[in-house]
């Protein structure tokens, strides 16, 4: 279509309206919900303390954070989302593909090719908009911005939504050749270099982008490696009281500095109902129905299920966990991202159940406003794919988790809510559900270990008790985490200062 490289900026004055010596972010996140959404948080934070932001985004992307970043702005914070459209034709991608939850997977190569061709108008539309950026902030999946930011003369940072402990540990396994020798994928590894004794396998923590057998993704891993070990420090959504030892070991591992800004998600102060509800996409549900069919429902006894932005599931996988809610006995709100994907059975299934557990169980088909859920007062638990957002929303919520891993970081996440932080109860995933060879039939997780996880989480006993207490105290941890005095407050300042100018 050949428009790259026509920049849309939202309305730009009140950023303009700034001094020389003011912090001036460019954020470059991946095109993909778990890495927008914490990315545009980490932005407003940042603009709360004063910088100004620039956040990049292509158009359907774009579209989706627009209402936050738009009231962001309306109330006085020095923030601008700008649009630059990808060259689908020239890509070969799908036209409007430029998210990676519609971007089909045997397009994932031409969509990073054609991302990574957005360095040079970001650069001319920085370089001709004041005012000048001091700070290239980009996720990790973008390694060309190594070179946008030496362009432009200025430090960059990597943006992780994601923990350190995932982050060490899949550092150290790399380090240390972990899985040298290793023939099977599921062989049980121990991670190296940690003082705890964690076991993974190679199917679980492959390592970013490896293990794909296709020369250009090897040598894509090795860039983003690269970019990895190059970038003036790190950004990660996670706070330092929740996993001090680890915060510390990636830092000493990578000999840079770590700033722990989280839970950003808390950026969303309770009662902004408006805003939550538009969080990262339009939901598919009115969210004061939602609110009117919790605030019907005993305090801490609603399970949330949903399983993020990307993870699918087949038809009979969610007849199975539909079975084993509705046998649990306890109300829920279930979101279902592919329904319509689903056979005539399962699609069958779905609308029987629906009738079954009326005023007991909730289906949401698409985007659920989940922070606003997540931090109701009903909600006793949160079946999760272990997404770090989803983790890191569950923790400030003070939940205790069901953890169902799908793919990359998921299982590591897995291990940090289960074996570290000892605030969930696993179903027993032990491969990927996703992104695996065709012929390799994913596991299906039955009724009954969906009901027994459900029942063990939400429910009585001394064990649950302590599950809920220790999530709790995580919680107020959380909070405090972000409040003035706080680790995460503190490093969010000490960013704005210290990025005052480009040198
Ligand atoms: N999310 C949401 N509603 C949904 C699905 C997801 O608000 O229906 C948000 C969720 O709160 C989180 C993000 O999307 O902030 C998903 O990120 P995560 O890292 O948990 O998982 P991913 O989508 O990357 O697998």
């Amino acid at each position: 279509m050949g428009s790259q490289g026509q920049a849309a900026a939202t309305d730009d004055t009140t950023v303009c309206k700034t001094t020389a010596a003011t912090a001036h972010f460019v954020f470059v996140p991946l095109m993909a919900q778990g890495h927008l959404i914490p990315a545009v948080d980490t932005a407003l934070l940042l603009a709360t303390h004063g910088a100004v932001c620039t956040i990049v985004g292509t158009p359907a992307t774009a579209a989706r954070v627009r209402p936050t970043v738009e009231s962001a702005r309306k109330s006085g914070l020095h923030v601008r989302l700008v649009e630059f459209p990808l060259d689908y034709a020239a890509a070969g991608l799908p036209e409007g593909a430029d998210n990676a939850d519609n971007v089909p997977v045997e397009y994932m190569q031409s969509y990073f090719e054609a991302v990574a061709l957005l360095r040079a108008p970001i650069e001319r539309y920085l370089r001709a908009n004041a005012p000048f950026p001091t700070c290239v902030v980009s996720d990790f999946c973008h390694p060309w911005t190594t070179v946008l930011a030496a362009n432009l003369g200025v430090p960059r940072l990597s943006f992780f939504s994601m923990c350190a402990f995932c982050l060490l540990c899949q550092h150290n396994v790399e380090r240390f050749g972990a899985y040298a020798g290793v023939a099977d994928d599921n062989e049980p590894v121990v991670v190296p270099g940690l003082e705890k004794r964690f076991v993974v396998t190679r199917a679980q923590a492959p390592g970013f982008f490896r293990g794909i057998p296709i020369p250009w993704w090897e040598e894509f891993a090795d860039y983003v490696e690269r970019a990895r070990a190059e970038a003036d420090g790190v950004i990660m959504n996670t706070f330092e009281e929740m996993e001090p030892e680890y915060v510390t070991g990636y830092a000493a591992a990578r000999k840079m500095k770590v700033w722990t800004v989280g839970p950003v998600s808390v950026y969303h102060k309770r009662g902004a109902e408006g805003t939550l509800a538009a969080r990262g996409n339009a939901a598919a549900i009115d969210a004061g129905e939602c609110l009117r069919w919790l605030d019907a429902k005993d305090p801490g006894s609603v399970v949330y299920v949903s399983f993020g932005s990307i993870a699918r599931a087949e038809g009979k996988q969610a007849v199975e966990l539909g079975l084993g809610l509705e046998a649990s006995g306890h109300p829920f709100i279930w979101v279902l991202r592919n329904a319509d994907d689903y056979d005539a059975a399962a699609r069958a299934f779905l609308d029987e159940l629906e009738v079954r557990v009326a005023g007991r169980g909730l289906l949401v088909r698409g985007w659920a406003p989940q922070v606003l859920i997540l931090s109701h007062a009903a909600v006793g638990g949160f079946v999760t794919h272990c997404g770090w957002n989803s983790t890191m929303e569950a923790v400030a919520a003070g939940l205790p988790m069901v953890t169902w891993p799908h793919f990359t970081d998921q299982f590591l996440n897995e291990k940090m809510v289960v074996e570290v932080l000892r605030i969930g109860v696993s179903v027993g995933v032990t491969e990927p559900l996703m992104y695996r060879a065709a012929e390799k039939k994913p596991t299906v997780v039955g009724r009954s270990v969906v009901e027994d996880a459900v029942r063990s989480v939400i429910g009585g006993g001394e064990k649950a008790e302590e599950r809920r207490r220790r999530a709790r105290a995580l919680a107020i941890k959380a909070r405090a985490a972000m409040q003035e005095g706080g680790s995460s407050h503190r490093n969010l300042m000490d960013l704005v200062d210290r990025f005052k100018t480009a040198s």
